[in-house]
């Protein structure tokens, strides 16, 4: 992905955008692949490094497909799930199921049935429904099922309130400061059918700083040591989740994915040379961070409403039911044309509107582009996180088409949506009496 104004056209994983959109037309979500590779090993190699044992598990809410799947098994990555749908495409994909990890704060009966009978790596179990529910699907089934225990270590991660989950107050995890968590870890190593691994916590999402997760590991270790004196245990993995931050716009300074998995590493060992306790294994969940940067989204630009001294819109063919970020959590973006102009072009300030019938559906507030006309592909950068996994069909549009591009090499894999497909589960009208 390149936008410097000098090049006369941008390119994504080394073919042009025009290229993409002759071929796969627009609105279109185009993954530069070589870039989800590359954090992938960020992470791996950071690990690797430490000598430790660990998994890097890639949270598949941020963009679940079959291809995406597999390029992360390729990659050496685990997976996270959050739904039976999460899981089923896990399966579809041929991923190694020993290597998903199950996450979601209301996993139904079905959804857990399923999950144990294809032999998946671990739970991560929120609350005691879910506990019970687990324990006795295992029994039926006469298997154990490994088990994370999501925690809530009341950290807040410096993010969006909406998407700060560690805290207290929250709908994930059992808390650990009443005792909820204790309380779980007896029922788990009470039960036969369950086997616990070790604890989970997930701070927050789109985090520049390594306080939290520090934060977040001294109060596990504050109860682990607790857990040991009094229960005798020790956890085989402490899991930080993810929610490391990418960037979105100029205004975004992420860290290095080494500098995250280097702080954590330093913080579990030391707490564990502290306290006595073998190193246990560590899992982190990045989502956001290994596909967000290397999706883009291609639009062809068609209506065009100047209200003087205002504002400047230019709409879009796509908007808010392919990316619902900027309305969900007034997410910003950054964008460009495809074709750059000369330096000299005259530029002017936009608001980026989608088409979809609703006011709050502007994708950016206000950009700086050279002058644009109807016709003309604008990319918005950084969509490659919890946008097509996001998207809806709001107004009956169909979803974009995904391609994959890569040394200059292309791959559709994900086909566009057709007016068909939009009906096939529609019913005709049919009388009552
Ligand atoms: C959403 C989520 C993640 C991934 O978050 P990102 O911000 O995409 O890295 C990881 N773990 C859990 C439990 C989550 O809910």
């Amino acid at each position: 992905m390149s936008n410097d104004v000098h090049q006369r056209s941008i390119t994504i994983g080394g073919v042009s955008a025009e290229e993409l959109v002759n071929t796969y037309g627009t609105p279109l979500y185009a993954y530069d692949t070589t870039v989800i590779r590359n954090k992938a090993h960020a992470f791996i190699d950071a690990f690797k490094e430490e000598e430790i044992n660990f998994q890097v598990a890639y949270a598949s809410k941020a963009f679940s497909t079959v291809a995406m799947v597999q390029l992360a098994e390729q990659l050496g990555l685990s997976l996270d799930v959050v739904s039976g749908g999460e899981l089923y495409t896990a399966k579809k994909a041929g991923f190694p199921m020993e290597k998903v990890h199950f996450h979601g704060n209301n996993k139904s009966l079905k959804e857990i049935k399923e999950a144990i009978e294809l032999g998946i790596g671990c739970f991560v179990v929120d609350n005691f429904h879910e506990l019970s529910l687990l324990s006795s699907e295992s029994k039926r089934q006469g298997k154990v099922a490994p088990v994370l225990l999501r925690v809530t270590p009341g950290v807040e991660a410096h993010t969006h309130a909406y998407i700060s989950t560690g805290q207290e107050d929250s709908k994930f995890g059992f808390d650990l400061q009443a005792g909820q968590a204790k309380r779980a870890a007896v029922e788990v190593l009470e039960d036969d059918s369950l086997h616990l691994l070790g604890l989970h916590c997930h701070i927050g999402s789109q985090i520049f700083e390594t306080d939290g997760f520090i934060e977040a590991i001294d109060v596990l270790y504050s109860h682990l040591q607790n857990w040991k004196q009094t229960l005798s245990y020790e956890a085989e993995v402490v899991n930080t989740g993810g929610g490391f931050g990418i960037r979105y716009t100029e205004d975004d300074q992420p860290l290095d994915p080494s500098v995250f998995v280097k702080t954590i590493v330093k913080a579990v060992k030391d707490a564990s040379e502290r306290l006595g306790m073998a190193i246990p294994e560590i899992w982190i969940e990045p989502g956001r961070s290994i596909v967000g940067e290397a999706g883009s989204t291609i639009y062809t630009i068609g209506s065009e409403k100047v209200i003087e001294n205002v504002r400047h819109y230019l709409s879009v063919d796509g908007g808010m039911s392919d990316n619902i970020r900027p309305a969900l959590y007034d997410a910003k973006y950054d964008a460009a044309l495809a074709h750059q102009a000369t330096p000299d072009n005259e530029q002017v300030t936009y608001a980026i509107a989608g088409k979809a019938c609703e006011s709050g559906d502007m994708l950016i507030d206000a950009i700086t582009l050279p002058k644009a006309k109807s016709g003309d592909l604008l990319i918005v950068y950084s969509t490659g996180a919890y946008g097509y996994s996001m998207a809806s069909n709001y107004n009956r549009l169909a979803k974009p088409a995904v391609v994959f591009a890569e040394g200059g090499k292309h791959q559709l894999v994900v086909k566009r949506e057709t007016y068909e497909d939009l009906v096939k589960n529609d019913l005709s009208l049919q009388s009552l009496d």
